[in-house]
């Protein structure tokens, strides 16, 4: 057993899970004592959206389809203008983690209560994290006013995610868990969650790959996956989020792909520095080794393996390098510039974990 010493804050919040649990929407809104919904969603998601406001009736008082990547603050004005012209009393958002952030960049400065209806496996439905762009710079903070007060997750609203973007969002969900186990401030709780969501979504995830219409894989993936970001919510990260955070914001690399080729080299940094957490990652996936079960979970899969296949450039890396290391955060394994490089140069090519 770990070390007991330790804080641990539960976060409030409701949460119904179950396939088919959307038929809850307007016993959920109700409860939040509201009566007048804004739905929020992307433009690729608006039909799906619409049959969402008719299980609401008149409570649904408007559908704003404009949520991006990066939430721009453009886009955060004009649904909090919506949102206040349509004198709405709760945002639903419905959708991954960009239509979650625009939901949170509203509830940033209107107390409006959110319900999120997340339909990948992002996870931030769980977490007070927001991010807003502006100017070309996205600034990131925590504030609880962020934290969606009910979220309903039902598998069914998944099924049409697409399969590869199924895994990349579903291993992007796995390397909150992963790096929560070895996360400075980790607690007994979280780590229990942390172990239940590998094992959830090591177990889901080729169910989906075989069958995407398999609603008990897609049941179990989403469940690993709403653990996942509640482990995100309540510990810090370490070295693979903050190369993931690099290499999207400074190269443009689409977020759940990168985390995919990122996760097993950063656990492989990792490996010697947090045995304890390597033990329970691999004993979640069944396996011995956990940078390589991560690795081959991927490869099985169909994910991308290296970051050269999303577009990145070998001239890339030794920016990379240079901007991972250049501000020193907390990691198990201390941060080795040298080391660093080797590791973006690994997953560069798509060379196994070493
Ligand atoms: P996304 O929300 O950008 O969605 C990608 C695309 O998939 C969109 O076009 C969307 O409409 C579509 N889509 C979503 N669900 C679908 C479904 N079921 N069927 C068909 N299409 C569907 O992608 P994401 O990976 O969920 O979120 C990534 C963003 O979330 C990043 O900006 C990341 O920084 C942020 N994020 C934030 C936190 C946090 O705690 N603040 C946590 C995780 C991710």
């Amino acid at each position: 057993m770990d070390k007991l010493d330790f804080t641990y804050v539960p976060r409030a919040g409701r949460v119904v899970f179950g396939a088919g649990s959307l038929a809850h929407l307007e016993r959920e809104v109700l409860a939040l004592g509201a009566q007048r919904a804004l739905i929020l969603s992307t433009p690729e998601q608006r039909g799906a959206v619409e049959a969402v406001a008719r299980i609401l009736g008149d409570r649904a008082v408007g559908i704003f389809d404009g949520a991006v990547m990066h939430v721009p603050i453009e886009v955060a004005r004009e649904a909090r203008e919506v949102a206040r012209r349509l004198k709405a009393d709760c945002a639903i958002a419905i959708g991954g983690g960009s239509t979650v952030g625009l939901g949170k960049a509203i509830a940033l400065d209107s107390d409006l209560p959110i319900l999120a209806i997340p339909t990948t496996y992002a996870g931030s439905e769980m977490t007070a994290i927001y991010g807003i762009t502006e100017g070309g710079l996205k600034r990131t903070g925590t504030d609880l006013r962020v934290l969606p007060r009910t979220v309903i997750y039902d598998p069914m609203l998944t099924l049409s995610l697409p399969v590869d973007m199924s895994v990349t969002s579903a291993i992007n969900a796995l390397a909150h868990a992963a790096e929560g186990l070895y996360a400075r401030d980790v607690n007994p709780i979280a780590a229990l969650m942390a172990e239940e969501a590998i094992a959830a979504i090591g177990e889901g995830l080729p169910g989906i790959h075989a069958n995407p219409q398999d609603v008990d894989a897609r049941a179990k993936v989403l469940y690993g996956a709403w653990l996942a970001g509640s482990v995100l919510g309540s510990v810090g990260m370490a070295l693979h989020h903050k190369l993931c955070h690099t290499l999207g914001g400074s190269f443009n690399l689409p977020h759940a792909a990168t985390h995919t080729i990122v996760l097993p080299h950063a656990l492989a940094y990792n490996a010697d520095a947090a045995p304890q957490a390597m033990r329970r990652i691999a004993r979640a996936l069944k396996s011995d080794d956990a940078p390589r079960a991560v690795y081959d979970l991927a490869g099985k899969l169909g994910a991308p393996r290296s970051l050269k296949d999303l577009g990145m450039t070998l001239a890339d890396i030794d920016k990379a390098a240079e901007i991972a290391s250049a501000n020193p955060y907390w990691n198990p394994r201390p941060i080795e510039r040298e080391a660093i490089r080797t590791l973006l140069q690994n997953a560069f090519e798509g060379s196994p974990p070493q």
